[in-house]
């Protein structure tokens, strides 16, 4: 068996969250009744006249300068043919040889390496319909509420050499876009998806193997998985002696296998040409600069600042930033309350929580505010509660979004620190014990504990442990 490198390069669709579609006035929503959510442009009707949406352009700009490309201002639309039943027009609206943007790139770190992932291009282009085939009948029907819809197609440098590579890249893209706040992120709606072009070659080869594109695998868990499948099937053909064909392939998840869809056109097959309908785009230095100062602080630099506030590791500062709302959750309590307090709470109960609900850690699954997580915080400071109770009563804060202090008035959960009150106690248990309580005094100091344990388990861990201890000491003169 010979040693083999693995080759990668993504194209991802970034489905860009404008209020209308790309080139007509229609919503850009999803999960409406079929087919109503259409007109005369998006249905491709002859005569009628694509206007582009400023917005789209605005947002694809964004995508462009946060991933250290460098910006076309001046691009063109092109027509992309090919036949499709979602494809009422018989073209896509695309760009070509000109497209928005070009010559980026994004650094990745993969087990401690950083490493750089060329982007070639991102181009703008407009959305199909969907086919949707009956399982019941032997029918298919067409739905075109996503045609027309903005895209940005992002084409990465066939730079990557491990499934673990084009994992981390795809996420860096996915917390750009959503920082930037131009995608909504709902990969189950396809909001974001990607093609993967994988190929294999010898160990030390320069030249690039025969590769396949996996298309629209539509979660990072199935990206690693297929790119790992494929890379294997790869690898197995060449050393019985076959070769690769170069396709477009589906991956099944369910049988864990990818499988031969169509051969795979070439660009001369889609016979592009500038589109005689729009204008080249034309971006102003004024409008570009302006763009430029609305970049916000993007997940890495901001995971390295969290990184110096909390002392964590990256991989744990890492989850901190995986969504912006969370980051911004995050940093919000964190001027409010130590750093360090605030990121456990997250990554412990809150991570937890999120698990056993099978929900994504985004705060906004539940209803507590940043300020109330903070003030959680300094109230176990000051010892009102112990930290094992702001434990158990977390997840109740979390979803019912009731005030930690109201909380623990309302459920009389607050410290007892008034001594006469622990002090009745201390006696009882005392005199309910009097062979411990001859023990101790006569210096088997470990029975501490247990008396220690005696009075939490009547005040249900309410009572402050200074004062236990210091009323033990006093009556029992260890
Ligand atoms: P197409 O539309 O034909 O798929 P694109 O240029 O849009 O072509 O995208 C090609 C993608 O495939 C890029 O991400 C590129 O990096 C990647 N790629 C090209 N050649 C190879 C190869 N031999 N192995 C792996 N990836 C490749
Ligand atoms: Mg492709
Ligand atoms: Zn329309």
């Amino acid at each position: 068996m010979r040693a083999y490198e693995a080759v990668i390069g993504l194209e991802v669709h970034v489905q860009l969250a404008t209020d209308s579609k790309l080139f007509c006035s229609c919503h850009n929503k999803f999960g409406q009744q079929p087919n109503t959510n259409v007109c005369e442009i998006c249905l491709g009707l002859p005569g009628a006249l694509p206007m582009p949406n400023q917005q789209a352009i605005h947002y694809a700009t964004l995508v462009g300068l946060a991933t250290n490309c460098h910006i076309n201002q001046s691009s063109v639309f092109a027509r992309k043919n090919y036949f499709y039943p979602d494809l009422p027009s018989g073209y896509q609206i695309s760009q070509f040889d000109l497209p928005l943007c070009e010559h980026g790139f994004l650094m990745i770190n993969v087990q401690g390496q950083e490493k750089k992932i060329g982007i070639t291009r991102i181009h703008m282009e407009n959305d199909a319909g969907k086919n949707i085939h009956s399982t019941t009948e032997n029918v298919s029907y067409v739905d075109l509420n996503r045609a027309g819809t903005p895209l940005v197609e992002i084409v990465s440098e066939p730079d990557m050499r491990s499934a673990e590579e084009a994992v981390a890249y795809l996420k860096m893209l996915y917390g750009i876009v959503t920082y930037l706040g131009v995608c909504d992120g709902n990969m189950e709606e396809g909001s974001f998806r990607c093609d993967a072009n994988v190929s294999i070659r010898p160990k030390g080869s320069l030249t690039l193997g025969t590769r396949t594109e996996l298309k629209n695998v539509n979660s990072f868990r199935n990206v690693q998985r297929a790119i790992e499948v494929e890379i294997a099937r790869q690898q197995d053909l060449l050393d019985d002696g076959d070769e690769v064909i170069q396709e477009t392939r589906l991956y099944d998840a369910n049988k864990n296998i990818t499988a031969s869809m169509r051969s795979k056109e070439e660009a001369h097959d889609y016979r592009y040409f500038p589109d005689p309908d729009l204008l080249p785009i034309e971006i102003s230095n004024e409008t570009l600069e302006k763009w430029r100062q609305e970049i916000p602080e993007l997940p890495r630099p901001r995971m390295q600042r969290f990184m110096e506030l909390t002392g964590l590791p990256e991989a744990e500062a890492e989850i901190l930033v995986q969504n912006r709302e969370l980051a911004d959750f995050f940093e919000t309590a964190a001027k409010l309350a130590n750093p360090k307090k605030v990121a456990n709470y997250i990554l412990g109960p809150m991570s937890r929580i999120a698990n056993n609900n099978h929900l994504d850690l985004k705060p906004s699954n539940w209803t507590m505010s940043p300020e109330s997580l903070a003030q959680l915080i300094k109230i176990v400071d000051k010892g009102t509660i112990s930290a094992k109770i702001a434990n158990d009563i977390f997840e109740d804060l979390l979803t019912s979004g009731e005030t930690p202090e109201a909380y623990i008035e309302s459920h009389k959960l607050a410290q007892i620190s008034d001594s006469s009150e622990i002090e009745k106690i201390v006696d009882e248990i005392i005199a309910k014990n009097p062979k411990e309580a001859a023990d101790l005094k006569g210096g088997k100091t470990k029975l501490v504990g247990f008396f220690v344990g005696q009075v939490m388990r009547q005040t249900k861990g309410k009572a402050n442990p200074a004062v236990v201890n210091d009323l033990l000491k006093q009556k029992l003169g260890f």
